[in-house]
């Protein structure tokens, strides 16, 4: 890995975890589809068990461990500059594994209030019924953050950028303040930022979770979730998901393997698309906002400039006209498709107050700072002409 680490992520994404000869001598991956593993005979299966096995990386059984899910995991870590990985069936698989395996009873939990709403829910509504305390702040709220450490705080859990308004945390100064004030551990999900434009690990994060369903496997056909950090924290992980049973199954490692070797040339026209069109959307007269981190007009404008390579792939914004005026321009476009998710090839759109907090009221999106007019657009990879000219030809 040392190797790896001296070159750009962009070889790194496409080369990552393939040292050496595979079976067979084929290029690509096999997918090990299998439930459990055979042993020769007993002394061999007490030679495992005694982890004197020859082979350090043989398996027992499918929910402990599978070469072709150890290979994505080895993948993510080179990326993002990690010991180590440890990859789930979904990204909510990856951040409930790494809250219960590093926080117990009697123990704190401090979380942004604009990290992904079902991990707000995990830590507000599931981890009460096990005596977990939690703390919530307000976004970029590095002093109050500071003042909700506690001496039980075990775990801060941090998203950036968020979705879906896409505020960055400053990475170094968060890790800072919470080495200065204790032994809590800081988890931050970097779905949105990907290992291409931010390594949350170079600024002192403890452990980085990914949503692989999202940019890291980024063909919209396969959910998965990764956690990379140093070894020690990963084993922990590691054990949980043999116990919670949220492992990855091996087909859906193989396709985003897949997807992972492209990531930097996505990540490179993501980035490229969202900038245009957010440049484009502040100047029109029918848009009132627009939330792209490398906008000098968004809040977190200088740390986002200060720890991200590129901007990212969502870009997200307010429609005059209020609630219809911005269902109008959603039915409006003819590339962007509606549907949930972000990250992937194709150009998706959706109205967060219809779809994702369809439940609540204008009052109480107002409380999480979600207008009824808001949209998010996830850019896909699609020529960035034709993305900008379905977008402003929905706004007409
Ligand atoms: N983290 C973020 C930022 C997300 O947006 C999502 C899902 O939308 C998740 C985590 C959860 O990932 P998954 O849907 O793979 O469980």
């Amino acid at each position: 890995m040392s190797q790896e680490r001296k070159l750009a992520n962009s070889t790194t994404a496409v080369h990552a975890g393939t040292e050496g000869e595979r079976t067979h001598h084929t290029l690509a991956p096999s997918i090990a589809q299998t439930a459990t593993y055979t042993f020769e005979n007993t002394g061999a299966l007490e030679r495992y068990m005694r982890g004197e096995d020859p082979d350090p990386e043989r398996e027992e059984y499918g929910r402990y461990g599978n070469p072709t899910v150890r290979e994505l995991e080895r993948r993510v870590a080179a990326l993002e500059g990690a010991e180590d990985g440890v990859a789930f069936s979904s990204g909510m698989a990856a951040m409930t594994t790494a809250i219960l395996a590093t926080v117990k009873t009697g123990e704190h939990v401090v979380l942004f209030r604009d990290c992904y709403r079902r991990i707000r829910q995990l830590v507000t509504s599931v981890l009460p019924r096990f005596g977990i305390e939690h703390s919530v702040v307000p976004p970029g709220d590095l002093a109050g953050f500071e003042s909700a450490l506690k001496a039980n705080t075990r775990l801060v859990v941090a998203e950036s950028p968020t979705n879906p308004l896409l505020d960055c945390v400053d990475l170094a100064r968060l890790s800072a303040i919470t080495k200065a004030r204790g032994r809590a551990r800081v988890c931050v999900d970097s779905t949105m930022a990907t290992p291409i434009n931010s390594r949350p690990l170079d600024y002192g994060v403890d452990l980085v979770v990914h949503s692989a369903t999202k940019f890291l496997a980024g063909h919209n056909d396969v959910l998965g979730g990764v956690a990379v950090g140093p070894s020690h924290i990963v084993s922990l992980l590691r054990d949980s998901r043999s116990v919670f049973g949220s492992v990855l199954d091996p087909h859906a490692a193989f396709l985003i393997i897949r997807g992972l070797k492209t990531l930097a040339v996505r990540v490179d026209r993501h980035n490229q698309t969202a900038l245009a069109v957010a440049r484009a959307l502040e100047k029109h007269p029918l848009v009132a906002r627009v939330h792209y981190p490398l906008l000098e007009s968004h809040p977190s404008h200088a740390v986002a400039r200060s720890q991200m390579r590129g901007g990212g792939g969502i870009v997200s914004f307010v429609v005059k006209g209020g609630r219809a005026g911005a269902s109008r321009m959603v039915d409006g476009c003819r590339l962007a498709k509606i549907a949930a998710s972000f990250g992937g090839l194709e150009t998706l759109i959706e109205q967060p107050a219809i779809m994702s907090y369809f439940e609540l009221s204008d009052e109480q999106l107002a409380t999480i700072g979600i207008d009824p007019a808001l949209v998010r657009l996830s850019v896909g990879i699609e020529e960035t002409d034709d993305v900008l000219r379905d977008i402003l030809g929905a706004l007409g």
